[in-house]
């Protein structure tokens, strides 16, 4: 397989053509941002965590009947993926209130919903990704209906798939972001990253913040933290 033009550069991924039609080549990059991109930095070894974790969960996930645009993991910054379009949607799944939603609505964060709730984002950053609800997506045709109700049916699965993979890392899933594209057959696949850059995860006994969250909050540094996540992930 032979790497070939840049097809597109995003805040922590670059995307390349390669020489079989279909797949892509990603490469990892190191940069982190919060606030879109108002917070930037280099963090050496960022990309070559997120790039390993990410693998090491979309094999878990199929192993558990979920595909994913994921093919197999090249190096340890670079995977081989499906090539997808995105649905410009961000998919949030919330078991545990946090961030946004505890901001918004008043719910302490730390506290456990009744049920998984399922929000949508435009992923637009000249808008700064708006929350929106199903009328909207079919009124922006972003999605139709159906293509919406199998989305939600894919990502309840994949919370229930990986609530369960991270109990056996003695990990809680507060909440997660996910996105979905439609390959060249029109089959809508999981697809970027999951990552500790896209899920809050935190230590079932501590509760000690084991994602993204440190750098958003400055609370330390994220390498040994997301070391940690990926040595849990390699233990099982
Ligand atoms: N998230 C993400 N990318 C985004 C926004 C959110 O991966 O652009 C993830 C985030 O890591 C968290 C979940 O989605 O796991 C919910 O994020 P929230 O809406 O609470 O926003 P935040 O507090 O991160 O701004």
């Amino acid at each position: 397989m032979e790497k070939q033009a840049l097809l597109y550069e995003g805040k922590a991924k670059k995307l390349y053509k390669t020489d079989e039609e279909g797949v892509l080549w990603v490469e990892y990059l190191n940069q982190a941002t919060a606030l879109n991109g108002v917070k930037k930095d280099q963090i050496q070894g960022k990309g070559e965590l997120n790039n390993q974790i990410t693998s090491e969960i979309f094999e878990k996930l199929k192993e558990r009947g979920i595909s994913s645009h994921f093919i197999k993991k090249l190096s340890k910054t670079e995977q081989l993926v499906e090539a997808v379009t995105i649905i410009p949607l961000e998919v949030v799944v919330r078991n545990i209130a946090a961030g946004s939603f505890s901001k918004r609505l008043d719910v302490p964060e730390g506290q456990p919903l009744k049920f998984p709730i399922i929000e949508f984002y435009y992923k637009e950053d000249r808008l700064d990704d708006p929350l929106i609800n199903e009328d909207h997506i079919l009124a922006l045709e972003i999605a139709t209906t159906e293509q919406i109700q199998e989305i939600k049916t894919i990502t309840r699965q994949i919370n229930q798939a990986l609530i369960d993979l991270f109990k056996e890392l003695s990990i809680k899933l507060v909440d997660f972001k996910v996105e979905f594209g439609l390959n060249q057959a029109g089959r809508i696949l999981l697809a970027d990253e999951i990552s500790p850059d896209t899920c809050r995860l935190w230590d079932a006994e501590t509760n000690d913040h084991l994602d993204k969250d440190i750098y958003r909050r400055d609370l330390g540094d994220i390498v040994p933290v997301y070391q940690e996540v990926l040595r849990r992930l390699e233990e099982i």
